[in-house]
């Protein structure tokens, strides 16, 4: 009751408070209104108590969780209405954190640096590119190595920018059957080190592999193809801020399926960019890169309906063991994130940190084949440029064990008919994991994921009878497993010479 009250008596104070502004100086109220737009980003320490949360979750939309701390703090963005609100409540304290946005650091042209360049001399490592920026980078290594990268956008921003996507492969204009892989930054726009990190890697990629400089991108451009958006959020991006040119924030905007927190009537051109993409290929493996911490997260984000304050429970994804295994891989080869005191061996499940509906990670993993994880690549969301090589060289042997992953994990193959022609609508379950995933549409070809094991897979495609066969999985090598599935309609013939009617 009393916070009921106050809550009536601080909106009344508010709403007189406008009054009397627009009655005065419109300028101020504009002011005013402004900075509710742009919220700012704070740490909220609060006592854990029922009534202190519930309070909490009626000032601070859950839209604008941003980093759960732990049991007693979290960080959000408030503008300054919920910021007076919140501190008007006793048990509750508020911090400013004085970033991302308003750093005035992040600005480019505010810290003079001495350039440094990428070996190849295409890119400089310390130094924030304007997106129109990006794009000229990427027309320029396409045009550089034209066999090798395929750019294109798959589509614009809110306010009209484009999102573009670089494939990096052997053979890059042509279909190929290997797996596909996806990564992605930036979709929240103040978080930029890993828009930088991809930005380096395309470079890196394309004049390794051309140099015969590196072993392991010769593997990868060999066997996967990489696709690359290095700034999923350039609206934010330009603007310094979490959120896309309509304000929403994108990493809550995609279908969700366990609390139909469907955002059908809000979703973003950037979100449905990013699902007709991911939809348009067979990708198996992926991560999306934010900062503000230092882990690698994975699903589930959602913890599955409950609604109540995030509250560190896990929620684990039937495919658990794998992404564990996956997650694992990235942090070990950062030591800096595997040694973090935050998270054990720096990862965690997405729930057990803080839940979040309409996730991307999440709605990859229950929409497509992909298997997406998310990566907070720097504890800053927006580094100083001069920080920014330290974080390229601390995340590329990470980047490239990631991308590996598909080639040294789980059961590969194809599944066709008995004439050995591709079934491009066949899918591989299983046993004990319910999480079929699809085969490529053009080669019949799939990349199912696995921890070491033995597992039973099972094809099986309309019109044909499904076929299981066993696999033994350790940690050295993928196996590859064909499945050649018989008609429906074709007679069953069993070791005795009978036929089944
Ligand atoms: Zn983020």
């Amino acid at each position: 009751m009393v916070i009921k009250s106050l809550i009536i008596i601080t909106l009344l104070v508010l709403i007189f408070n406008v009054f009397i502004v627009k009655s005065h100086d419109i300028n101020i109220l504009n002011e005013q209104e402004e900075a509710q737009q742009e919220p700012g980003l704070y740490r909220i320490f609060h006592n854990g108590d029922a009534e202190s949360l519930h309070f909490l979750k009626s000032v601070v939309k859950a839209t604008d969780y941003d980093h759960f701390r732990s049991a007693n703090s979290y960080d959000a963005y408030l503008t300054d209405v919920q910021y007076n609100l919140i501190n008007s409540l006793s048990g509750l304290k508020v911090i400013e954190i004085h970033e991302p946005h308003k750093n005035p650091k992040f600005n480019r042209e505010t810290e003079r640096v001495s350039p440094i360049m990428s070996t190849s001399g295409d890119i400089q490592y310390n130094a924030y590119p304007s997106h129109q920026e990006l794009i000229n980078f990427m027309l320029k290594i396409h045009k550089k190595y034209p066999t090798i990268t395929k750019l294109y956008s798959i589509g614009k921003s809110s306010q009209g920018r484009d999102l573009l996507v670089m494939d990096i492969s052997q053979n890059a204009n042509e279909k190929r059957m290997v797996p596909y892989i996806k990564l992605i930054g930036n979709i929240h726009g103040d978080e930029v080190a890993g828009r930088q990190c991809l930005l380096y890697l395309i470079d890196h990629l394309c004049y390794s592999y051309t140099k015969g400089l590196d072993k392991d991108v010769k593997q990868i451009l060999e066997n996967t193809v990489v696709s690359i958006l290095p700034s999923m959020n350039p609206d934010g991006y330009e603007a310094k801020k979490r959120y896309n040119g309509n304000n929403f924030d994108l990493n809550r905007n995609f279908p969700d399926k366990y609390t139909l927190f469907n955002n059908i009537l809000t979703t973003q051109p950037e979100t449905v960019a990013v699902m007709d993409w991911s939809k348009s290929r067979n990708y198996i493996l992926g991560c999306s890169i934010h900062g503000g911490s230092l882990v690698v997260n994975y699903p589930y984000d959602t913890n599955k309906g409950l609604t109540d304050y995030p509250s560190g429970i896990e929620s684990p994804s039937p495919d658990d063991n794998i992404f564990r295994r996956i997650a694992l891989t990235y942090a070990m080869n950062n030591p800096k994130m595997f040694k973090s005191n935050e998270f054990f061996a720096g990862i965690t499940n997405g729930a057990n940190w803080y839940s979040l509906n309409g996730g991307m990670q999440d709605w990859n993993y229950d929409f497509t084949g992909n298997f997406e994880v998310t990566i907070e690549m720097s504890y800053r969301k927006t580094p100083l440029p001069r920080e920014l090589p330290g974080h390229w060289y601390d995340n590329l042997p990470a980047l490239k064990e990631f991308l590996l992953i598909p080639l040294n994990t789980g059961v590969y193959g194809t599944v066709l008919n008995t004439r050995g022609q591709p079934i491009t609508s066949a899918k591989i379950h299983v046993e004990g994991i319910d999480h079929p995933i699809p085969c490529g549409e053009y080669f019949g070809d799939y990349y199912r994921l696995l921890d070491i094991g033995l597992f039973n897979l099972t094809a099986t495609a309309d019109k044909y009878k499904p076929q299981t066969k066993q696999v033994f999985l350790d940690t050295i090598a993928r196996k590859e497993l064909i499945f050649n599935l018989e008609d429906e309609d074709s007679k069953d013939h069993n070791d005795q010479g009978v036929y089944h009617k």
